[in-house]
């Protein structure tokens, strides 16, 4: 167990977060008492920010990144996990303030891992990754509101062809509703109609900003935009409808006014993977299991070696990836 495995390390470089390869030993990984070794990760935007440096994600420094590791338990002090255990993390502060999934091996606090469940395989669990999972607890909290049905109306998902928009757009359409995708990228309808969408929107169309209250169109959306997007999705929601907010690839501001939540009881559903407790999390993994057909998501997912990845995170922050892209590390 000497042995050198290679790990995307961010350092403080003149004052800035720099991420480059570098090689580790496990003597070099936190005291933390269950040792996994991870075969897969994957890129979301979160990381795509922090190895391209576009974004400070870490919180101290050295730090592993990668908010994302699939792989097996191969020693631990802990008694519910022991060697042979296929676990998942997501989040839970990976790559801000606990050494994350962009290395050979990990070693993790108990709590953090999640079960895999059995109908998933690591590199699946990793094309569905944070991102995939946030799509499920989106879903999850429209239909907790309780007001949309499947078949009850229109439901749009904006950032459509990203991580979170073609898992949800899957899900939904398993679901049985009609899913509507707003994307800025008209090449991409023919994709998002294989995964389920039935309508598109020009995602301009949403980026500009309009009346508090406008026409009546979707009974629920799952926004990864945020900005001037949520707050035209808001004023088009129909009367008891609900959105899930989870991103911000538009922007961190949310220009709105209160008109659709007092005049048409819309609800705003914020939506967070990063700290959500294990419960949560074993239930969107068994939604996942459930719902998301498995040809789908290998349609959607592009798999990468580890050499990619700093090419990668240039790509998901200019908005140039698609999907799900898994990275390789075993
Ligand atoms: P991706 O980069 O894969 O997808 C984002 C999509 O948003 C793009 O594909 C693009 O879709 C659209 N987009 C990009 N830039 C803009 C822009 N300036 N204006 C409008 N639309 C834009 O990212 P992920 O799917 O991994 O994440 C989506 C968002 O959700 C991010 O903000 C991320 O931080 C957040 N997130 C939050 C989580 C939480 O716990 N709350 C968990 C996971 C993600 P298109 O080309 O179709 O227009």
């Amino acid at each position: 167990m000497g042995e050198h495995f290679t790990a995307m390390v961010i350092r403080d470089h003149e004052g800035k977060p720099k991420a480059g390869f570098e090689e580790l030993t496990l003597a070099d990984l936190p005291d933390n008492d269950v040792l996994v070794e991870i075969s897969h990760s994957s890129l979301n935007y979160k990381d795509g920010l922090a190895v391209s440096g576009k974004g400070r994600i870490a919180r101290r420094l050295p730090m592993v990144a990668g908010i994302d590791l699939a792989g097996t338990v191969v020693e631990s002090r802990a008694p519910d996990w022991g060697p042979g255990d296929r676990v998942v993390v997501n989040g839970w502060g990976l790559s801000e303030t606990e050494w994350g999934g962009y290395s050979r091996f990990q070693r993790l606090k108990p709590g953090q891992l999640t079960r895999l469940p059995a109908g998933f395989t690591a590199e699946e669990a990793m094309a569905i990754g944070t991102a995939g999972y946030t799509a499920a607890l989106c879903v999850l909290a429209l239909e907790d509101w309780g007001v949309i049905r499947p078949r009850a109306g229109e439901v749009l998902v904006t950032g459509a062809a990203g991580g979170v928009g073609t898992v949800a757009i899957a899900l939904l359409a398993a679901r049985g509703y009609a899913v509507t995708a707003a994307t800025g990228r008209p090449e991409q309808h023919d994709f998002l109609a294989g995964l389920g969408a039935t309508g598109f929107v020009d995602r301009a169309d949403l980026a500009t900003p309009g009346k508090m209250l406008q026409a009546e169109r979707w009974s629920g959306a799952v926004d990864t935009v945020g900005s001037t997007t949520l707050a035209n999705v808001l004023a088009q929601t129909v009367y008891g409808g609900a959105v899930a907010a989870c991103g911000l690839a538009g922007g961190a501001d949310l220009p709105a006014s209160v008109m659709p939540h007092i005049l048409r009881g819309v609800a705003l559903l914020g939506v967070d993977s990063v700290m959500a407790p294990q419960e949560k999390r074993r239930r969107a993994w068994d939604f996942l299991d459930a719902h998301l057909d498995r040809a789908k998501l290998a349609s959607l997912t592009t798999t990468a070696p580890f050499s990619d990845l700093p090419e990668l995170a240039r790509r998901i922050v200019a908005g140039e990836t698609r999907g799900r892209t898994v990275i390789v590390l075993k």
